[in-house]
């Protein structure tokens, strides 16, 4: 049944957006993945038909045909759109996914912290194209060469210079790194400060000292750009500090902007599913028609429990997703349901695309296959947006009353 049968709105987004992962990604995925290449073309048709780069601070209404109640303490619906759509697109294929909603990754702290100045600079640096006609996106630069779980160590520094910020330090890792037309970039701005002296930047593509460096060649979701970037005395007016409009007049730090990933990890784990469904349904569809040594798969014991505990492990995941983006939308603390939802959903991608290929023979070994794509694909859901081993951190801090944060 459809998780969403009553819910006719959640229901028309999974089914168009499970149509538009059927006719516009899926013809792609191979091609992208084996050119390691970013979607432009799809990217720009998308941006017509509504998944702008700026959605996440403009809201979808586009896309989704939903106003949201702007009293903050009435549910949203949200989470639960973003992980309706997001099974789907990852289904399809979960490089290009990213590739079309990167963009995201950046906006959500302009969203949460930025003033109305600052939103409406990030929306002016994304309209148009760039200069190789590309619709313009913009990463998120966090990570860095020797820091990626434990922010308090980042090294690239904001230190005052006037009205100005001088930036210096190098990012890897970064989602768009290469082509992006607007960076948030995270800098110490004071070393003694630890975690809470972190604070986000505006820059801007072309800013003299910002030069983006060697793109990564990955395992996986190759359609989706990942890239070093460098700020060599960066020079940033102090207007394009995030979080200093906070309530109280302090200035919110990156502590504020992880509250955001309540609502993100659902997604990333709800597109590890998708990269799971992909496979099990290859998988199931050979079984229903296929024999080994004369006899049908389907009457082998083992391929059938198989198939079944991959469907209860997928299903398990999923819901467990749908619940944390509820939470979300609800605004009940979800931070252990997040995490959970993450880890969870990284688990069985990789269980189910590592099964599938077992199960498949040495044909699944060929580059070409979809099921090798989906299992080098899976890898990565169990790395970003926090490794498995830190969401386990969280949910244990949770249960044991520590600050899982
Ligand atoms: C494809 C891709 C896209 C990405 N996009 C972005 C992006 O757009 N922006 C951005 O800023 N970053 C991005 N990242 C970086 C990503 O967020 C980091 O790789 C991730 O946070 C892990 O950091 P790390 O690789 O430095 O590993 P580390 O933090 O060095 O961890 C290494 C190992 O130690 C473990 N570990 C670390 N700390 C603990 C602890 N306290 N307890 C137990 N175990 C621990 C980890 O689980 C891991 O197994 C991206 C990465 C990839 C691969």
């Amino acid at each position: 049944m459809d998780l969403f049968h009553d819910n006719p709105m959640f229901q028309g987004i999974r089914q168009m957006m499970n149509a538009f992962a059927k006719q516009a990604i899926r013809p792609i995925a191979a091609k992208h993945d084996q050119e390691e290449s970013m979607p432009w073309d799809l990217m720009k048709q998308a941006q017509a038909f509504g998944m702008t780069q700026t959605a996440v601070i403009d809201g979808r209404k586009k896309l989704t045909g939903v106003d949201e109640d702007p009293d903050p303490k009435k549910p949203k619906s949200q989470a639960r759109l973003s992980v309706a759509a997001s099974e789907e697109m990852a289904w399809g294929c979960a490089g290009i996914a990213l590739a079309l909603g990167g963009s995201g990754l950046a906006c959500a702290p302009v969203a949460r912290m930025g003033t109305d100045e600052q939103k409406e600079e990030f929306r002016r640096l994304l309209k148009g194209v760039d200069e190789k006609g590309h619709i313009k996106v913009a990463a998120m630069a966090l990570s860095e060469p020797a820091t990626g779980s434990d922010i308090s160590g980042l090294k690239t520094s904001a230190t005052r210079d006037g009205d100005h910020w001088i930036i210096r330090g190098s990012k890897q890792w970064i989602t768009n790194g290469q082509s992006a037309s607007v960076y948030v970039v995270w800098a110490q701005t004071e070393a003694a400060a630890g975690r809470s002296g972190v604070r986000g930047f505006i820059v801007a593509r072309g800013t003299p000292g910002l030069v983006p460096g060697k793109k990564e060649t990955k395992l996986g979701i190759r359609a989706s750009e990942t890239a070093q970037v460098h700020f060599e005395d960066v020079r940033v007016h102090k207007d394009m500090m995030l979080g200093v409009a906070q309530a109280g007049g302090q200035p919110g730090g990156l502590a504020d902007t992880k509250k955001m990933l309540d609502s993100t990890r659902p997604v990333v784990g709800i597109q590890a599913v998708g990269i799971a469904r992909a496979a099990f349904e290859y998988l199931l569809e050979r079984v229903q028609g296929g024999t080994v040594q004369g006899t049908p798969l389907a009457s082998h014991q083992h391929i059938m429990f198989e198939l079944a505990d991959m469907q209860m492990e997928i299903t398990a995941a999923r819901m467990l997703a749908h619940r944390a983006a509820w939470m979300a939308d609800h605004h009940l603390d979800n931070v252990a349901e997040a995490s959970m939802a993450k880890a969870l959903g990284a688990r069985v991608a990789q269980a189910v695309t590592t099964r599938a290929m077992v199960l498949l023979g040495e044909e699944a070994l060929e580059p070409s296959h979809p099921v090798e794509k989906w299992y080098r694909d899976a890898k990565i859901y169990d790395i970003f947006e926090g490794t498995g081993q830190i969401q386990r951190r969280i949910i244990a801090k949770h249960l044991t009353g520590q600050n899982p944060t």
